[in-house]
Parts: C-alpha cells; sequence; structure tokens
C-alpha cells in the first residue's frame, strides 16, 4: 500500500462544521480510538495517566501509515477518508474531517509511530504544539501507536478548565464503553494509572454488553429485532423488572456510531410507557442502521447529534420494535383470551391453603365507658404503628428512641429564632395526639398558640433527615445495623467507581462495604434509618443525583449527598402516618436548625392564625 493521504480542497474543508476537537481527554480518547477503528485493527488498547491529564496512549494493530502519510496526518484537513463533498453524504468511516491529529499536535505533545505490514521499519514523529521535533525511521510492529502528553500544556487556561481525575475518567470511560459497544468484533482494553479497568475480548454484542456492566445483565437482556425499507434495528432493551434510575445504560448506536437523540430516547420510553415504576430509566443498546444518504451527521462538530430525513416514521417504527419484543419476551401484559387462567396463579400461591377470614371482638367495648375505650383506642394505635413500623420503616423506630431520649415530656424545644418566643402558646402546650392530625394524607395539622401549623410532611420529614445527615457525616458516626446476610448489589464500572468515590460519606451515615470491587459492590451494615429493600433505591437514586457531577469541593459534596438521601429517604406524600409518626415528625422538626425551609428552599410549614381566619367568616 502506498501513501493514501490527500490534502482536502478548501471548499470542502469549509463545508465540513467547524469547531472544537478538543474539549478534555475524552475527547481525545474518542478520536484516537475512531481512528484505529477506521485503520481496521482487530485489538486496540488504551493507556491512561492521571485521568489522560499526563498520557493517552491508544496502540492498534491497523494497517498503519507510510512514512508520508504519518508526517501529513498531522496538516489540518488530511485525511484518507474522503475525496470529494459527495463524499460526505456516504460516509462509512468515523473520521473524515481530517482535523483531530491536526488539533490535538496543536495542543499537546504527541509521539506517533506506525507500520504499515510490507514494510520492513515504521516511522517515528515527534510533535509539540504543532511544531515537528523529529521524524526518524523506526522499529515497531505492524499498526499504530499514538502517545499524547501533557493535554494544554501550551494553553494553561484550558488545562485549569479540566475537571477533577475523578470526573474526567469518568468522560473517559463513557467514551471508551460507547465506542467498545458498538465495535464488539474488536478487543479493547483500559488500564488507568497502571490498573486494568477493562479487557474486553472480540465477541458478539450481547457478550460485550454483559462484559461490560456485568454478568447479570445477560438476564436482563431482550432481544429486539426490526427490519423496514428505512432502517434497520438490532440490540437490546433491558426487561422493565431491572430498571435503574440511573441512565448510564441507554445508549443508541447509528451505522455504529454513537449518538445521542432526545426524539428517538422519547420513542423508546413511549414503548415502555405503563411498564415502569415512577422516574425509572429503561435500559436500551440499540443499533440502527440507515442509509447514510438519509442522514446528515455533519451538523455537530463532536458528532454526537444527527439528523434523519423522515424523524418521524423512525420514532414509529423504533417504538413499535420494542413493544413488540417486550410483548413477545412476556415482560408487558398481553391480552390472550385463549389462555387457561389457572396456568396464571403463581406456583407457590397455588399450593397454600387458603385462610378463613376472622373477626376480632372486643368483647369489653362499652361506647360510654370514656375512659376504656381512649385506652383501648390508644392500643389500638400503637399495635398499628408497631405493625406499621415492623413492616416498613425502621426510619421511624430510630426516630422514635431519639425522642425519647431527648424529649421525655414531648415538649418542644426550638433553637430557631423565628420559631422560638412562643410558637406553641405560653403554657408550652402539650402535644398529645389528640390535636394534631394528617390532613389528606400530606399534611400534618397541628395547633399553636393563635392559630395552627400546617406542616407539608414529606418536606418536613427531608428536612429532618438532611440534618441529621449532615451531623451524621460532620459530628459523630452513625449507627449501623448489620445484616444477616450481606447485600450484594450489580453496578457499571462508572457507578462502582461513583460509588468508591462516596464511599466515606456512605461510611459516615452508617453503611459498611465489605468490598467495592468492578461490578459489584456487598454490603453488610446499613444506617439504621432505612430498610434493606431501601438500599438499591436509594443508592441508585444517589447514583443519579451525582451523575457527572461529583462537585470539587468537599462541602459541596456533602450537601449534594446529604439531600439526595434525606430526600429518598423521607416519607412521601400520600403515606398514611400513624399518630406517633406526626407527632415525632413535628418535634423533630422543631429541633432542627432550620425548620422553615426543606433543603431545597421550599416553605415547610404554613401558620395560619386565628385572626386570619376570622377574616373569611366576615
Ligand atoms: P480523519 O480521521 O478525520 O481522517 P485524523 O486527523 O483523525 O482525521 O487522521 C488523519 C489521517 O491519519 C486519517 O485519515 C488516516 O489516514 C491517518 N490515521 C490516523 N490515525 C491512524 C491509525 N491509527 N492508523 C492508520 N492511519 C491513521
Ligand atoms: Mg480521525
Amino acid at each position: 500500500m502506498g501513501d493514501i493521504i490527500q490534502l482536502l480542497p478548501d471548499h470542502v474543508a469549509n463545508q465540513i462544521a467547524a469547531g472544537e476537537v478538543v474539549q478534555r481527554p475524552a475527547s481525545v480518547v474518542k478520536e484516537l480510538l475512531e481512528n484505529a477503528i477506521d485503520a481496521g485493527a482487530t485489538q486496540i488498547s488504551l493507556v491512561l495517566k492521571d485521568a489522560g491529564k499526563t498520557l493517552i496512549q491508544v496502540s492498534d494493530n491497523g494497517k498503519g501509515m507510510s512514512a508520508t502519510d504519518a508526517r501529513l496526518s498531522f496538516e489540518r484537513h488530511a485525511t484518507s477518508k474522503i475525496k470529494r463533498a459527495e463524499d460526505l453524504f456516504q460516509l462509512t468511516t468515523k473520521g473524515f474531517r481530517g482535523e483531530a491529529l491536526a488539533s490535538i499536535a496543536a495542543i499537546a505533545q504527541v509521539e506517533l509511530k506506525s507500520k504499515q505490514e510490507q514494510d520492513e521499519l515504521g516511522t517515528c514523529i515527534k510533535i509539540k504544539g504543532s511544531e515537528v521535533e523529529s521524524q526518524e525511521p523506526c522499529v515497531t510492529q505492524k499498526g499504530t501507536v499514538i502517545g499524547v502528553k501533557n493535554l494544554f500544556f501550551n494553553i494553561p487556561a484550558r488545562r485549569n478548565f479540566l475537571k477533577s481525575n475523578q470526573v474526567e475518567t469518568r468522560h473517559v470511560i463513557d467514551e471508551f464503553q460507547r465506542v467498545a459497544i458498538a465495535h464488539a468484533q474488536i478487543g479493547f482494553s483500559l488500564h488507568h494509572n497502571g490498573n486494568e479497568l477493562f479487557n474486553l475480548p472480540a465477541t458478539n454484542a450481547r457478550q460485550r454488553i454483559v462484559h461490560i456492566f456485568g454478568s447479570k445483565t445477560n438476564e436482563k437482556l431482550v432481544p429486539v429485532s426490526e427490519e423496514t425499507e428505512l432502517i434497520n434495528i438490532e440490540g437490546f432493551v433491558g426487561k422493565p423488572a431491572y430498571a435503574k434510575r440511573t441512565r448510564s445504560e441507554q445508549f443508541f448506536f447509528v451505522n455504529n456510531r454513537f449518538i445521542k437523540s432526545p426524539y428517538l430516547h422519547h420513542a423508546v420510553n413511549a414503548a415502555f410507557e405503563g411498564l415502569l415504576p415512577d422516574k425509572a430509566q429503561p435500559s436500551y443498546f440499540l443499533f440502527l442502521s440507515i442509509d447514510p444518504k438519509r442522514i446528515d451527521i455533519n451538523i455537530h462538530p463532536t458528532k454526537t447529534e444527527i439528523k434523519f430525513d423522515d424523524e418521524h416514521a423512525l420514532y414509529a417504527i423504533l417504538r413499535s420494535a420494542i413493544k413488540h419484543s417486550l410483548g413477545q419476551f412476556n415482560v408487558a401484559p398481553i391480552l390472550d383470551f385463549e389462555r387457561d387462567s389457572s396456568l396464571d396463579t403463581p406456583y407457590d400461591l397455588s399450593k397454600k391453603e387458603v385462610q378463613v377470614p376472622q373477626i376480632e371482638v372486643d368483647r369489653n367495648f362499652n361506647p360510654f365507658d370514656t375512659e376504656k375505650q381512649a385506652a383501648s383506642q390508644s392500643a389500638a394505635k400503637a399495635m398499628a404503628f408497631n405493625r406499621h413500623t415492623a413492616k416498613k420503616n425502621v426510619a421511624w423506630e430510630a426516630l422514635y428512641t431519639q425522642i425519647d431520649e431527648q424529649l421525655p415530656e414531648t415538649k418542644i424545644e426550638v433553637e430557631s429564632e423565628e420559631v422560638t418566643g412562643n410558637l406553641f402558646g405560653q403554657q408550652q402546650q402539650d402535644l398529645s395526639g389528640d390535636s394534631v392530625f394528617q390532613l389528606q394524607k400530606k399534611y400534618i395539622v397541628c395547633p399553636y398558640k393563635n392559630g395552627m401549623l400546617l406542616i407539608d410532611q414529606n418536606r418536613a420529614h427531608t428536612r429532618i433527615l438532611y440534618e441529621e445527615l449532615l451531623r451524621n457525616i460532620t459530628v459523630k458516626a452513625a449507627v449501623s445495623q448489620q445484616l444477616l446476610f450481606p447485600l450484594s448489589l450489580q453496578y457499571n464500572a462508572i457507578e462502582v467507581d461513583m460509588l468508591s468515590n462516596l464511599r466515606e460519606h456512605l461510611e459516615q451515615i452508617g453503611f459498611i462495604f465489605d468490598s467495592i470491587d468492578t461490578s459489584e459492590v456487598s454490603i453488610s451494615g446499613i444506617p439504621t434509618l432505612i430498610n434493606e429493600s431501601e438500599v438499591s433505591i436509594l443508592l441508585d437514586q444517589l447514583l443519579a443525583d451525582f451523575e457527572h457531577e461529583i462537585p470539587d469541593s468537599g462541602f459541596l459534596q456533602t450537601d449534594v449527598f446529604a439531600k439526595s438521601m434525606a430526600r429518598s429517604m423521607a416519607v412521601k406524600n400520600g403515606s398514611v402516618l400513624a399518630k406517633e409518626e406526626q407527632l415525632a415528625i413535628i418535634n423533630s422538626l422543631f429541633a432542627c436548625k432550620e425548620p422553615q425551609i426543606c433543603p431545597n428552599n421550599k416553605k415547610v410549614f404554613v401558620r395560619l392564625e386565628v385572626e386570619d381566619l376570622e377574616k373569611n367568616f366576615r
């Protein structure tokens, strides 16, 4: 193979939308991986140091470059991939702008070694800030190794603008995963600071996804396959039961190129309509193949957005293809009148003995005996409350014990200036259950000296938990409950990375981790404030809240953390609260530093003064 690179004519170059190629290490990674794929490599390895800030190295076993091509590859608009404007509309390669290497060489120290199969020797070129420092023949393998050192070394402002290593690494892993999922037939590896993060053998699409997202992924994937004249759709969607709260498993590829499309995302969501719990995100890995003439990839410089010429049709096809798969694999409800309904009885239930409904009568009940009535009523309440806590909410237990210790006479002690003074009247009104009640399963109503308070139960509880979590993190270690059997949860590499970054916080509020490894997290203790069954929802929400933005400052990080946890742990509107729970909320709320507002700055309660009420009666 001889020299193949040509300079693009200016007018073609101008047709290519201009844009910043390199924003961060991840953009370099994307360009280099794509070049290796375009070169026909079957094995590609990526090595990083310090999130790519110090070194990004990509080695491939592709076709390599001649000495002339190697030199020319660093010229702007030098590409072997298109020759004429018309070629833009029939792209089959990843690259076509011929500006990636030129841009990278302008802002880093680059060393390139490349050799074509038939050549004895390869070429080694060193470039620093667009200046060629050396070019000489060298001994090297067939293929190309390109090392990019000290990104933005000559633009300090850009270098300072880079995020923490954690965040930049996550962006790199994102790009790496996208490319790796789109090219299952190519082997990939990723090493960071000497640690192997991924080693993905060449395989099929399904196995590739499983290798990346963990072995349990296999059982949740439902294949999707649809051929139409306009488009072919292949790939997988996650069964609704496995849906997560994060959007980390949502991938569209068009002609093997990762793209973002809110419109197509909407089509997928529409197919899942009614199958997912609130806020849950469907997983999808969808590969669309479409005639390159029908799309324009050129509208966005970083090339994750594309334009289709018949979006409406695409939407409909995609939605129905997914609906079909979900139905076919029995994960969506199906109407089938010929089905023997006895088959639908769950196996366990059909064996179970039927219990006769029982009625319990309180023979001592006398509606005119007020004292007894009160006693039996409160006993019933206590029972109901016990059932409630045992079944559902361990959080309350903690809340009560704390209150019992602190407030033996349920007196209300308030620190806050605004609420101090005699919120509850001179005589420190005793908030016994009778004066407090719940309205619309949403508000707690309680009297205070000149009127009443209407407390939003969810916001109040969020405030209480938020302050308690902050206290646990900053002042004292929280109490854990040991789990009988450690809980093991599956996460993908990005999520595992985020969890290990948040590990310290999680431990401060009472989580005990046995291990956090590449795809699995094992938990042997959890905060007394939460229930075992809530752990995965809680962590999912946490990951969703932190997605891509773990704040750099420790304080902000703690704050986002406490807010996220408080939000998912707080009692929801619509939950019935026992009297004791209502009282506990009121008491704990007014022991808070800022009872008036919840952590996201919304009002927790309103006061209705008798005076104001009276205006309504005039
Ligand atoms: P583009 O990929 O848009 O053509 P680049 O600046 O990324 O532009 O690369 C310029 C040219 O260098 C490519 O067209 C290709 O011919 C050559 N090239 C870059 N990387 C490799 C590689 N890993 N193996 C072989 N050739 C490469
Ligand atoms: Mg390229």
